[in-house]
């Protein structure tokens, strides 16, 4: 997923101030695993950090949930043309089923 992600798009973990952090957990996702992201409070800076909720994740940064929505609306669509055009080929049996039923099979 991270592949698709361009580097302007991605904002970059930093400590800030806490309302700010607050802000952007509401705003954004993790930029590696697009999931949710927790705040951590520091209080010898008195300041917080963003960090994604996966364990494991290398979190590189964070990106909007609006460019996941623009992302995924994108993707589901080049999904259902690739399919159209292997089916008017011939190299995928056509199934008569409908494109939401085709989506929702594979996991949309
Ligand atoms: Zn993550």
């Amino acid at each position: 997923m991270s592949d698709q992600v361009q580097a302007k798009e991605v904002l970059t973990p930093k400590q800030m101030d806490p309302d700010e952090a607050r802000k952007l957990a509401k705003a954004c996702v993790c930029s590696d695993c697009w999931g949710e992201l927790t705040v951590l409070f520091d209080w010898r800076s008195r300041m917080s950090t963003v960090s994604c909720e996966t364990r494991g994740c290398p979190q590189h940064g964070y990106v909007s949930r609006k460019y996941v929505e623009r992302a995924e609306a994108k993707s589901s669509g080049e999904l259902v043309e690739a399919r159209t055009a292997l089916q008017a080929n011939g190299v995928l049996p056509r199934s008569g089923k409908s494109e939401s039923q085709l989506l929702k099979e594979m996991g949309f």
